[in-house]
């Protein structure tokens, strides 16, 4: 693809404000004109321009935006971070071959390889760590990927990326990774030899719970592999969407600056909370992964996850709360949580959850930017509320 141009100058609120616009030669407005077109008339041979093409006006602007803002020579966008995630995956896998994949992943990347991948003879091996060791032990001689994530879902445990650029460096593998929940702000993969780096765009780059996106940023080399499977499977993002999704990046950096405060704030006041059994986050000095983190992210992020004490009804708690409602999605400006048992491993057995360290008081929340004062004392009043119900539930019983 043609979208090769490293920027050298400009801070991440730069970059998502100005990098990679279309200018408006007609009328001079400040914002990038909207290109709806789906046929556009060629004169030579080298550009037939089509959305499925992944070179329309507006999806070549907003794909500079993107490699801008991962370090990356080369972007593509896509319908939804499930479609980056696996034309990525098919694009440098085939039959007979096999990749390491760590527990700690996003559900559907799991479901994907789970329901699908053994039909293109794909091998995997998923690894119940996230370090090195544990996904070098897992490495066979057919192996040709490995998928990372950090910080991870819903535990948020850190991977070193240096450490596993070493690694596939060593044996010659290409290095996926699932860079959602950092976003391009907190984490750029690419700058410790990661290859290729992905995001559901429908989260922190879409940031309202509005759009349903994906993004992939890489080498050009490394894209255009990718690019010739995507228009073959055809997962392009419609202009309007693409249109949508820069006016979002554009205050991306402003918004994850706040979610990482809010949630620093949130992690350091719950963890001291009698009510509150543990705290999920990289950003706390106690967490496992927080040094790593520390040398390769410049916040933290705005998710975290935290136990509930046994003694407080979850349910009451989620239903007490006023400005935080229970939703599956994350990363809007809003803020929302999930309680995994009783919605994605819902479905598995208590014992089962445990070994995977869900424990049943889990929530996972994601940060929005309202006021911290007034999430802090909508989380207060709901605990009190939790406690109360779960008294009356034992009077009850
Ligand atoms: C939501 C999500 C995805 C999938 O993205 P879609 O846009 O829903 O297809 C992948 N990875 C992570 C970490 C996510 O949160």
């Amino acid at each position: 693809m043609k979208n090769t141009s490293k920027p050298t100058v400009g801070g991440v609120n730069t970059l998502c404000t100005h990098f990679g616009e279309l200018e408006d030669a007609q009328f001079k407005g400040v914002v990038s004109p909207l290109y709806m077109s789906t046929s556009y008339a060629y004169e030579d041979v080298d550009i037939k321009r089509y959305p499925r093409y992944f070179n329309t006006p507006n999806q070549e602007a907003l794909c500079k935006k993107i490699a801008a803002l991962e370090h990356t020579e080369a972007a593509l966008i896509f319908g939804s971070g499930m479609a980056a995630t696996s034309t990525s995956l098919l694009a440098f896998l085939g039959k007979g071959d096999h990749l390491v994949i760590s527990r700690q992943t996003y559900g559907g990347t799991q479901n994907l390889l789970q329901e699908e991948f053994g039909k293109f003879g794909i091998e995997f091996t998923f690894v119940d760590g996230t370090g090195r060791a544990d996904y070098e032990a897992a490495i066979r001689p057919n192996t040709r990927v490995l998928f990372l994530e950090t910080p991870s879902n819903p535990l948020l445990q850190i991977t070193d990326l240096q450490a596993m650029a070493a690694l596939a460096m060593e044996r010659g593998l290409v290095t996926l990774i699932d860079n959602t929940f950092a976003s391009p702000v907190n984490q750029n993969p690419a700058d410790f030899g990661i290859d290729v780096i992905i995001h559901s765009a429908t989260k922190y780059m879409g940031g309202h719970s509005d759009i349903c996106a994906g993004a992939v940023a890489a080498s050009s080399e490394h894209i255009n592999r990718i690019f010739n499977l995507a228009k073959n499977l055809g997962g392009s993002l419609s202009d309007y969407t693409v249109w949508l999704l820069e006016r979002s990046l554009k205050t991306m950096g402003l918004r994850v600056k706040a979610q990482n405060e809010n949630a620093l704030a949130l992690a350091r006041y719950l963890s001291e909370h009698t009510d509150i059994d543990r705290v999920y986050y990289p950003g706390l000095e106690e967490h496992p992964g927080h040094v790593t983190a520390r040398a390769q992210m410049r916040g933290f992020g705005g998710m975290l996850s935290f136990e509930l004490a046994p003694a407080l009804d979850l349910s009451a708690f989620v239903r007490s709360l006023k400005w935080v409602r229970a939703s599956m999605s994350l990363a809007g400006v809003e803020s929302t949580l999930t309680a995994p048992a009783q919605t994605s491993h819902a479905l598995i057995s208590a014992e089962q959850r445990a070994k995977a360290g869900i424990r049943d008081g889990l929530i996972r929340f994601s940060t929005g930017i309202e006021d911290f004062e007034d999430l802090r004392a909508d989380i207060e009043q709901a605990l009190a509320q939790a406690k109360k119900a779960a008294k009356q539930g034992a009077v009850n019983a």
